[in-house]
């Protein structure tokens, strides 16, 4: 049992606090609201809240900041004069690069940062959205910073465990690199799937033609628009590299449209194949 700390109380934060509180570890709880701090009590996602978020790390061997990725700079100076020796503080940002810059040059020395992004969440924001259930099953990649020490890693792992989620160690770079291309080019696909039907004048119509195809290639762009924001802007370089592969790949099925090319249907054949594998291994 450790005592851990959660910075910003929404979706992820609340689910978290849910999880642990559920396995009986005591979590105390800051968020930028006063209500919403309230409420996580009245829900039982910390049992104690908090004035500051240096109060709160204060009294943690854990610290999670669970806000939005923007906002994690000024709650690392925040919490910085409040760590206590040997303290271990991680983040569940999407993007990994620019927090463990963040975490470099504002957190101090002797503390491990383990940068955190599990692999789980939803298009609704907030506590309301919160569930105890939320990372059963899924993966939680860790990125542990170069001071971290193995006793650290060890404790983050197994709070990951306990929230019934699979802790994957990975590098910043490569993480990024790789939720980019599964996670953040869909995220401006459907965006932009979206725009190019309601940018179109007929759109009226076209909404009540389309059904749940469409409803589910745009399922992403119902997500928070700063959180979309925040992504696009702490993971450029990745994003960049996989729209441009993304265009090339557009520009490859639309010369085979516009060629009549009846080799179509084995790059639909092919397509289809690889994911149904891949479902089949997800277990879905
Ligand atoms: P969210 O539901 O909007 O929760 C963020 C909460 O942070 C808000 O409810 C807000 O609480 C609080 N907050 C905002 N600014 C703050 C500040 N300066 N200090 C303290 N609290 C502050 O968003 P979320 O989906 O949980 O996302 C949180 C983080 O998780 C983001 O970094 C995101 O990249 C990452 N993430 C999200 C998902 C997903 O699918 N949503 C998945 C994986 C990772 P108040 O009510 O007090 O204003």
């Amino acid at each position: 049992m450790h005592r851990v700390a959660v910075i910003g109380l929404g979706l992820i934060g609340g689910s978290l606090g849910l999880a642990l509180r559920k396995a009986g570890w005591p979590v105390s709880g800051f968020s930028r609201r006063r209500e919403t701090v309230s409420l996580a009590m009245a829900l039982g996602a910390i049992d104690s809240g908090a004035q500051s978020p240096g109060e709160a790390a204060a009294g943690a061997e854990i610290t999670v900041l669970a806000t939005p990725i923007r906002a994690m700079p000024q709650v690392m100076v925040e919490i910085a004069p409040h760590l206590p020796p040997g303290a271990v503080v991680s983040d569940v940002a999407s993007t990994k690069g620019q927090v463990m810059e963040w975490a470099q040059a504002h957190l101090p020395v002797g503390v491990s940062f383990i940068g955190g992004h599990p692999m789980a969440g939803r298009e609704r924001q907030g506590l309301e959205a919160a569930g105890e259930g939320l990372f059963q099953g899924a993966v939680y990649c860790l990125v542990p910073s170069a001071a971290a020490t193995l006793g650290a890693i060890e404790l983050i792992k197994e709070m990951v465990e306990l929230v019934g989620a699979s802790p994957l160690l990975i590098e910043a770079r490569e993480h990024d690199y790789l939720v980019a291309g599964i996670s953040h080019l869909p995220l401006l696909l459907s965006l932009a799937l979206t725009r190019a039907a309601a940018g179109d004048a007929a759109w009226p119509a076209l909404g009540r033609l389309a059904a749940t195809g469409f409803r589910d290639a745009t399922r992403l762009a119902s997500g928070s628009p700063e959180m979309g924001r925040d992504i696009c802007l702490t993971n450029r370089e990745a994003i960049l590299s996989w729209l441009d592969r993304f265009s090339a790949g557009v520009a490859e099925l639309r010369r085979m449209v516009a060629g009549g090319n009846e080799e179509l249907a084995g790059v639909f054949a092919q397509a289809r194949e690889i994911r149904e594998q891949w479902l089949r291994a997800k277990g879905w």
